[in-house]
């Protein structure tokens, strides 16, 4: 029994839409898989309203960018109650940033001689409810200024680079809190891709639950050390593809990559646990 819990839509910068997903997802054989859309749930609200698929299990799941001065930190919150009022409120204010943030990357664009339109991000965006770089890095692809994504992110978006404009994060101890508030477990996603495992032991101390040890941008030995590291400080293991949908990065089709579903049962306890007493 195989499953995937980082997976991304088109509710933020994937390319396939949920329902999408849980078909292919079928198709693949997976058990079970965990929307993990960046600072958003919308992907989520929207399947609420389609008839249930009965084949693969899903978890509901977010995956917060959260910053410190150096490193970008991503927390993964799973199980989480996608209408509690906190995390609502808190995911408004990110994506209304997300926008002014956008907009300011167009100018500070124009300025460094590449024009595009702010409205174009939007449109390429397509209703998605995080706009972000890589939104920003398809207009300018369009354009014809670039012919990939990485080099986009290399030469102009990446964090500090010339384009970049950073946006309202949470820090990565109220995001933890407001996962575990919000009933969820917040899992510390891509240790590999912080680059710095002091950063990864702090992050832990602020009250991490899990760490996502199988990640496809890990290598063997990185994950044996992280299965480690999660194994001394009690923590769950999670992992999973990132998927985006598209070519480049991580894995173009759902299923390449995976994890034993029987991780997902502690994962699963650990909510239950935490649920308020009533
Ligand atoms: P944002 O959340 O708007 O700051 O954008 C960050 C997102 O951009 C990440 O979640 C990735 O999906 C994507 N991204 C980051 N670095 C790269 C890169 N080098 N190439 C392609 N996409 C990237
Ligand atoms: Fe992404
Ligand atoms: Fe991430
Ligand atoms: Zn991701």
């Amino acid at each position: 029994m195989k499953a995937d819990l980082h997976i991304h839509t088109t509710a933020s910068d994937g390319t396939l839409a949920p329902q999408e997903i849980l078909e292919e997802a079928t198709k693949a054989g997976l058990a079970c898989i965990a929307l993990t859309d960046h600072d958003t749930v919308d992907g989520l609200l929207t399947l609420h309203d389609l008839p249930q698929q009965q084949d693969v299990a899903l978890i509901p799941g977010i995956e917060f960018s959260t910053d410190l001065p150096v490193n970008e930190i991503h927390i993964l919150g799973y199980y989480i109650d996608i209408h509690h009022p906190a995390l609502t409120q808190q995911l408004k204010l990110l994506a209304a940033d997300r926008l002014r943030r956008a907009d300011n990357t167009v100018s500070k664009l124009k300025q460094l001689g590449y024009s595009i339109s702010y409205e174009r991000v939007l449109a390429i965006a397509g209703g998605a409810s995080t706009v972000g770089r890589p939104h920003v890095a398809a207009a300018l692809l369009e354009a014809g200024y670039f012919t990939s994504m990485a080099e986009v992110f290399s030469e102009l978006l990446r964090k500090n680079g010339p384009a970049y404009v950073p946006h309202y994060k949470l820090t990565p101890l109220a995001t933890i809190e407001l996962i575990k508030d919000a009933g969820g477990i917040a899992v510390l996603a891509h240790p590999g891709l912080v680059g710095d495992d002091r950063v990864v032991l702090d992050t832990i101390a602020l009250g991490i639950q899990g760490l996502e040890v199988y990640h496809p941008k890990h290598t063997p030995a990185l994950t044996a050390m992280y299965l480690k590291l999660a194994e001394t400080h009690d923590l769950a293991v999670t992992g999973g593809s990132d998927f985006h949908g598209k070519g480049g990065r991580f894995p173009e089709r759902l299923g390449d990559f995976s994890v034993p579903a029987a991780l997902v049962d502690r994962l699963r306890q650990m909510a239950w646990r935490q649920l308020p007493a009533t």
